[in-house]
Order: C-alpha cells, then structure tokens, then sequence
C-alpha cells in the first residue's frame, strides 16, 4: 500500500469577483515510500492548493487523504498537529523565522521522546550538508541555497512519512537548484520518505521523479512512469507542456559550461 493516497480530493476557495474557484477538481494520488511523484502544470492548475491540502495546511471540500490507510484530519494551520507530511515552500522564509537561531528552530520540530535534541538537531544539519555551527546561526546568514537546506532539515525534523516540495529550487540559482535537487533525492532513498515533488521545469521533473501527474484546471489529467509520460503522453495537454520546453535541457548544458 502507498504511503500517501489522495482519494477524490476537492479544494475549493471562496473569493470575491470570481465566485467559488474549484482549485482542485477531483484528484486521485499516491505517493509510495522511497518514491519521487513529480507534479507539473501551468500558474493556477492547483499544484499548490493540492499540496497545502496533503499537508493539512488547506481543508477538504471533498475527498480523503490518507496515511498508511489512516485518514489524516484537515486541519488550520494554527492548530497544525500533524507531522507525518511535511511542507518545503519556495521560499525558505515560509517556514524559517528570521528572528530565532537556525538550532532553536530545528529542535521546535524534534519530536517530544528524543533523548538528545541538541545531537538531534546536528544529525539534521549534517543530513543536509550543514555544518553543527550553523545551529547557533540565523536565516539571514547563509546563502538561498544553504537557507533552503536548512528548511529541509527543518521540513525533517519531526520524522515525516511523506515530503511535499512546492517549487522548492525555484527561487535558486542553477548550482544551488542542482543541489538541493541531488539533496532531495538522497534524502528520499536514504530515509525512506516519499516525495511529491512540484515543480513547473518539466526538465528537472523529469530528472528527479519516478513517476508524474500532469495537472490542468484542477485536475489531474494525466500520472504514469515518468520516462513514459514524457515519451508518449497520452493527454494532449501534456504534449503541449513537452513541446513548450523542447531545448530547456540543451540550454542549461550550454549555461554550466
Ligand atoms: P498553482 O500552484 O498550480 O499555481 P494554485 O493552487 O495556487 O495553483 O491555484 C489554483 C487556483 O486557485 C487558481 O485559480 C488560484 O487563483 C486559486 N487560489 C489559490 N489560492 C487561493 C485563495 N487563497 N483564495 C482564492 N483563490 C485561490
Ligand atoms: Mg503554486
């Protein structure tokens, strides 16, 4: 059974002007443990509204999502109380504070029973290329790139089952996207997590992720193998995404040398 199952999920907001905007229309998922979903589409196909709902960061209109065949209550994100999925955002400031030390903000997340959180919170670092002194540090201090491992350690800390990566080298430059990209996917296979990895540069999608789901109006029009998604797509949407990238990859072999 898949870690992760979403099962028919809605997400519906309210906004003034356009009515009841149905951002997720219907989705069904799985992410499995050691395995990297991919999840592309255009500005506004719900990526995003669908990943805050897998981390109970947005509620249902309708539909379930399940851990290990447990429901995980949608809940706001004062009351937050479930670890088991974890968010990493675009920007790191999302989930750092830039105001507390890297180290105080890392052992918020390390759960209750662990005998040695200061050990704890060196383990993290070290797990994502961090030195034990940055602990002692703030936000400000380091790189995009090293603040972005730092909410990845973060994003771990409270032992998570599921990891959901919303765009998360977006904002980086090319050696610290490619980076961080190798980073998650050893995190994945080392620990055992699964991914689900959203991201609008099909190019790294297609490096990173076993599998991918193509979103489009708030569905889900297309998930399968990723190297067969991207050699024969089935939903002419997914073509039309494919062919709008045709030379990304031969431009960034051409920008690192
Ligand atoms: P993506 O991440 O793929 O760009 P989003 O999930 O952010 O897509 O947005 C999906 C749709 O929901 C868009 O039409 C967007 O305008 C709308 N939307 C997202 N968040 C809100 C919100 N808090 N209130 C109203 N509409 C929203
Ligand atoms: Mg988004």
């Amino acid at each position: 059974m898949s870690a992760l199952q979403v099962l028919d999920a809605h997400v519906t907001y309210r906004s003034r002007g356009r009515g009841i905007v149905h951002a997720v229309a219907g989705v069904d998922l799985e992410v499995g443990r050691g395995e990297i979903v991919g999840l592309v589409g255009e500005s506004g196909s719900g990526k995003s509204s669908l990943a805050r709902a897998v981390v109970g960061l947005e509620r249902l209109a309708g539909g379930q999502i399940l851990l290990d065949g447990e429901p995980v209550q949608p809940v706001g994100w004062r009351t937050r109380t479930d670890v088991r999925t974890q968010m990493v955002f675009q920007s790191p400031y999302a989930s750092l504070n830039p105001r507390r030390t890297v180290g105080a903000q890392l052992r918020d997340g390390v759960p209750s029973h662990v005998q040695d959180p200061a050990a704890e919170v060196a383990d993290l670092l070290e797990r994502v290329g961090m030195p034990a002194s940055a602990a002692g540090r703030y936000p400000h201090q380091f790189s995009g790139g090293q603040r972005q491992r730092i909410a990845i350690a973060r994003a771990l800390a409270p032992r998570p089952e599921i990891l959901v990566a919303d765009e998360p080298v977006t904002a980086l430059d090319a050696s610290a996207q490619a980076q961080v990209v190798a980073l998650l996917g050893s995190l994945v296979r080392d620990l055992d997590v699964g991914m689900l990895f959203i991201s609008h540069d099909l190019a790294l999608v297609r490096h990173i992720a076993h599998r991918v789901g193509v979103m489009y109006q708030g569905e889900l029009v297309e998930q399968g193998e990723t190297e067969r998604v991207w050699r024969e797509p089935e939903h002419p949407y997914t073509r039309e995404l494919i062919d709008a990238v045709p030379r990304l990859g031969a431009a960034r072999r051409g920008e690192g040398s």
